[in-house]
């Protein structure tokens, strides 16, 4: 077996960095990137935890170009060897994967370019290493490092542990002269801990990055009409890539009905869908020939797309690890991308419906605390970036992100005390017997046949916020911070009642005050164009985002996009990042070396590109 003597150890800096330019078109690293590069160069194992977009796959891709020998990445998710295996090949890198939806007489021939010493890179399940021809195979051959990808799956303690990646526990043993490179988007220090331990990592470099996504706007909206509020954010956002989350199946079709409806190119997808339509409006998205994709929970684990520029939640997430995960499938492109929650609590009692049938009573507990760790965010008035970075034990340094509808000062904090007092003088009148509409109802005053029947106009509390010409909305959003922010509790199962807690008697008795986020109506727009809302807010330094490009020309690019990726057969983010042509609209290079400037333009894919791109700058700067 080679020793590790590799000329690339001895790379300096900027060596590195040149050679990142040619491949990928990057002319700087991330946060991590090159001092993980470093390391595997020098023979080191790596742990590695990087949010997602967080830029994991060059960590291994530039040493499998810069080593002699083939890089080995274990992956679990078939569906997404192809694009990965396409967007290496796209930079130019030599990459092939073995699973078993390849054809055996195709796998025969992977190997054999393996056998040659003709890959860069090979994608292998992890099932792979059971098999013990494969085991010699490898051995056979000259092998650089493996690179293991989301691998908190190795570890039971973690949420998603695979049996198949146990398999990997052997590979230092059997490859021992070779780093090993770990990485994962989550994972707690028990469960690093447990990775580290499992594959029997020596000595790992260890990386924790911050989980912060600095490029997702954070917004929590009330949720009062989602057939209106949802359109009007698409129609601010069109020709835009975007996930809307639901959490039942009913209302997922519903609403990708009534979007459709509305001439928006929306399509469903969930678990109780025909496979092959789900899998069929799932590529449609992935290849930008569907903007919209209206889904629960089960869409997301196959999708690397990097333009993905919203993620709206419909319905409040089961959970703070949940609602991290699905809005982390924006932005992955380090572009702006908008993440909106559509806050209303009445959606807690699908949650506590489902976690009533958990049979564990210990995991539905530990359900229960995590329902109320949500709603404490969905209620806080505070920097939403500070508090979910909390939630995941980060500190968050600044006091204004910049990225949050509290920080851009898209909301205002107001007091909300004495109609909250209102809210609760009647929940207490009614001897806390009731949910949330029957109490609005006695606040505005409604004549109910219910209120009638209990006498429930006869209390002091009746029609109290009746001249103050607010609407039954407005009571609404009110008592749903209230619960948010635990000062009522939610009572019971099906039909909830409210009760006050401690915390609610200390308002409602004027101990202490209470308050809500009020949105502040901006009327002077609205911006032309594809211009973005994101666009107009204050940009802090950390944020290395493309701001003043040409929305007309990026379109044009995006077309031209389009149809080279159909014509290669791949999807179009693998042939160059809304990044990528972001700044190509802003900086509208006209050369073959201007054109090299550009951030993801590396050598490969400006000699088949190149011309295709400056022709239609060329084309539209005459105009
Ligand atoms: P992860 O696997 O961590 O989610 P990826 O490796 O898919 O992230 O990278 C996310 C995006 O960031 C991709 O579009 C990739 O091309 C881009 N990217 C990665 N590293 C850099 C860099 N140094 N400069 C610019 N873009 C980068
Ligand atoms: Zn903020």
């Amino acid at each position: 077996m080679p020793a590790m003597t590799n000329s690339a150890q001895c790379q300096t800096n900027s060596d590195l960095a040149a050679a990142m330019g040619r491949v990928f078109g990057f002319h700087q690293f991330r946060p991590n990137q090159e001092e993980i590069v470093q390391a595997v160069l020098g023979g080191s194992d790596v742990f590695a935890v990087m949010p997602t977009g967080g830029g994991k796959s060059l960590c291994y891709q530039l040493p499998s170009h810069l080593l002699t020998g083939t890089c080995v990445v274990i992956s679990p998710l078939i569906s997404l060897m192809k694009d990965q295996v396409d967007a290496a090949n796209e930079n130019g890198l030599r990459a092939e994967y073995l699973n078993s939806s390849l054809q055996y007489n195709l796998q025969a021939s992977v190997l054999d370019r393996l056998a040659a010493g003709e890959l860069d890179l090979l994608y292998v399940a992890p099932e792979r290493f059971t098999r013990s021809d494969f085991i010699a195979a490898l051995k056979t051959v000259r092998l650089c490092m493996f690179a293991i990808d989301e691998a908190h799956c190795i570890s039971e303690w973690g949420h998603d542990f695979r049996p198949d990646y146990m398999n990997l526990s052997q590979i230092v043993s059997e490859f021992p002269h070779l780093p090993v490179a770990a990485f994962t988007a989550t994972a707690t220090h028990r469960v690093q801990e447990d990775i580290i331990q499992r594959l029997g990592l020596r000595d790992p470099l260890t990386v924790r990055a911050s989980f912060d996504r600095p490029n997702l706007f954070l917004q929590i909206e009330p949720k009062n009409d989602l057939h209106r509020q949802i359109p009007a954010f698409l129609r601010k956002h069109p020709g835009e890539s975007g996930i809307i989350y639901r959490t039942t199946r009913s209302d997922v079709n519903a609403m990708a009905e009534f979007l459709a409806d509305q001439g928006i190119n929306a399509r469903p997808y969930h678990a109780g869908m025909d496979a092959e339509v789900r899998k069929a409006n799932q590529e449609a998205f992935n290849r930008d020939e569907v903007n919209v994709i209206v889904a629960t929970i089960a869409f997301g684990m196959g999708i690397d797309k990097s333009n993905v520029r919203f993620v709206l939640h419909g319905d409040l997430p089961k959970n703070m690890e949940g609602y991290y995960q699905e809005i982390g499938r924006a932005g992955r492109d380090g572009e702006p991308a908008h993440c909106i929650l559509y806050f209303g609590y009445g959606d807690t009692s699908t949650i506590r419906y489902f976690i009533g049938k958990m049979e564990d009573e210990n995991e539905r507990a530990a359900a229960e605390c995590k329902l109320n760790d949500i709603l404490s965010y969905a209620g806080a008035t505070a920097c939403r970036r500070q508090r979910i970075l909390a939630y995941f034990g980060e500190t968050y340094e600044s006091d204004n992100c910049g990225t949050c509808d509290v920080c851009a000062g898209d909301v205002e904090r107001v007091d909300a005390t004495v109609e909250s007092q209102m809210i609760m003088s009647a929940i207490v009148r009614t001897d806390q017997r009731f949910g949330a509409s029957h109490i609005v109802d006695i606040v505005v005053g409604a004549n109910t046949k219910k209120i009638r029947q209990l006498g429930h106009d006869q209390i002091k509390t009746y029609g109290v916020g009746k001249d103050k010409g607010k609407t039954k909305r407005h009571w609404r959003r009110i008592l749903d911070n209230l619960v948010a922010q635990g000062c009522l509790l939610s009572v019971g199962g099906e039909y909830p009642t409210l009760q006050l807690s401690q915390k609610g008697h200390d308002v409602l008795f004027g101990r202490t005050t209470f308050e809500i986020f009020e949105k502040i109506e901006k009327k002077s727009k609205p911006p032309s164009s594809a211009e973005t809302e994101t666009k107009k807010r204050p940009r802090r330094s950390r944020l290395d985002i493309v701001e003043d490009y040409d929305y007309d020309l990026f379109e044009q690019l995006r077309a031209v996009r389009t149809s080279l990726a159909r014509r290669q057969n791949v999807p179009p983010f693998v042939v160059f990042s809304d990044r990528t042509l972001h700044e190509m609209a802003r900086d509208i290079p006209t050369s073959p070396t201007a054109m090299r400037q550009i951030t993801g333009v590396g050598e490969r894919k400006l000699a088949q590109y190149g011309e295709d791109f400056l022709a239609a700058i060329r084309k539209y700067s005459r105009k």
